[in-house]
């Protein structure tokens, strides 16, 4: 038993098992198997930890179908961080069992060097788009995804082979008189797979006066987290401190939800070791999220008439509403923006399915909880469906035209950018 999953240990006890977590877990509704839901896990790793318990694919399975969408933990009357003692949980049967071989090249040799990343990724991206089953069989990867790949390979419609670092030189990142400056931390979903929504993002910065730095850092150590491997996660956080410590910028600034809400958990990462600590302690104090910086500064646009106003709604994802409790300066931004009629969608902060890869790992549990979502999207009648998080970007989208529903998905950044600043893209 490691040292790591004693910590948890308190924590994992604190759950009294009154079971409200029921109510809101989006996996237990489908499921309906206690061992799916927060109290479930906080058992099963509590009695993992009392020496109960063997490490097994009985205990590995109802960790990893867990989404991380921390709906419990804000519905646990003690606040229990289920989404925490999970985490941990994984982590010790990633040490105990071994990590895949692939899952650790993954996260120790591609994710902290995006420019090998991107040799990789733009070969896949090849396949895909000349039709990656075929291709990924005979890499072998589908035996990795095993059962999941073929039904999910539709979820990303097309992928780009010039990606954003490729395309950022083009770009205008100066404004005449900056008022301030930003170094923009490019999300991996954002640079491979949507880098149009960098570009708009960028965009909007500097047609808000900031000049923008684009520094070569790694991936946020995200994905190797909540995978598990807990020493991946340490060393591409210790990168990015080191990278952005030595960037003269105001501010880090990054659209994506979930590296975001990484980036500020850095301390908790790094609290055995209190030096690196400290160094993120002071990195985040300079970490904003897009609407999370933007709400409050967008100047005021003339309305256009109501005639040309577009619908509008907003899903939350996991890791603004939960994870950093940013809620109310998305629609704070979304209110400003010209021509915009605001639609509140029921339940905009219940998971997608996407989490990260889980759409591609659980792709049909993944897909129920999609189901929820566009049924709550079509009683909107909105036409345009914004979110800050790429995998909800990519997951509503697959959603969308899964369902045959008459509404786009975008970024929350390429709708600033369209109804402020339309013609103004360069590059
Ligand atoms: S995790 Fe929280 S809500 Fe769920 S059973 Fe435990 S104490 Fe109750
Ligand atoms: S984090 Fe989400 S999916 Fe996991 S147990 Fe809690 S509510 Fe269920």
């Amino acid at each position: 038993m490691s040292e790591e999953l004693q910590t948890i240990y308190d924590e994992s006890a604190r759950c009294n098992k009154c079971g409200f977590c029921q109510a809101v877990c989006p996996i237990f509704d489908i499921t309906k198997d206690e061992r799916s839901v927060a109290r479930g896990h906080n058992s099963l790793v509590r009695r993992l930890i009392e020496g109960d318990l063997a490490v097994d694919q009985e205990f590995k399975d109802p960790l990893y179908e867990c989404l991380l969408c921390k709906a419990c933990v804000e519905n646990c009357f003690p606040g229990v961080l289920t989404n925490k003692i999970v985490v941990k949980g994984r982590a010790e049967y990633m040490q105990q069992v071994g990590e895949p071989k692939l899952m650790k090249f993954l996260f120790h040799k591609l994710l902290p060097d995006q420019k090998k990343m991107a040799r990789y990724i733009r070969f896949l991206a090849y396949g895909k788009n000349a039709g990656m089953s075929k291709m990924a069989r005979s890499l072998g990867i589908l035996k990795w995804f095993r059962r999941d790949l073929d039904k999910a390979e539709n979820i990303v419609e097309k992928m780009p082979t010039r990606f954003f670092r490729d395309r950022v030189h083009s770009l205008q990142l100066r404004p005449e008189k900056p008022s301030i400056k930003i170094a923009y931390f490019v999300g991996c979903g954002f640079n491979f797979v949507l880098p149009h929504c960098s570009e708009a993002t960028l965009n909007v910065l500097v047609q808000n006066g900031a000049e923008v730095v684009v520094p070569d850092h790694g991936c946020c150590g995200l994905p190797a987290y909540v995978y598990g491997d807990l020493q991946a996660a340490r060393l591409m956080a210790k990168k990015n401190i080191q990278t952005f410590e030595s960037v003269d910028a105001d501010l880090i600034l990054t659209e994506c939800a979930s590296c975001s809400s990484f980036l500020k958990e850095y301390p908790e990462v790094l609290e055995g070791e209190p030096e690196w600590a400290e160094r993120a302690e002071r990195l985040i104090q300079r970490v904003k999220g897009f609407s999370e910086y933007l709400h409050d500064k967008l100047p005021d646009f003339e309305q256009k008439g109501t005639e040309q106003n577009i619908k509008v709604a907003y899903h939350d994802p996991c890791h603004m509403c939960r994870y950093q409790e940013l809620k109310k300066e998305p629609r704070t931004l979304l209110h400003k923006l010209p021509g915009v009629e605001f639609v509140e969608l029921p339940e905009s902060d219940r998971c997608c399915g996407a989490a990260g890869s889980y759409n591609v790992l659980h792709y049909d549990q993944s897909m129920k909880i999609l189901d929820r979502k566009m049924d709550n999207l079509r009683k909107t009648g909105a036409e345009v469906l914004t979110t800050e998080c790429p995998s909800c970007c990519i997951q509503l989208g697959y959603g969308v035209r899964r369902a045959e529903l008459p509404a786009r998905v975008v970024h929350i950044s390429e709708l600033v950018q369209e109804r402020c600043y339309g013609d103004t893209m360069k590059g």
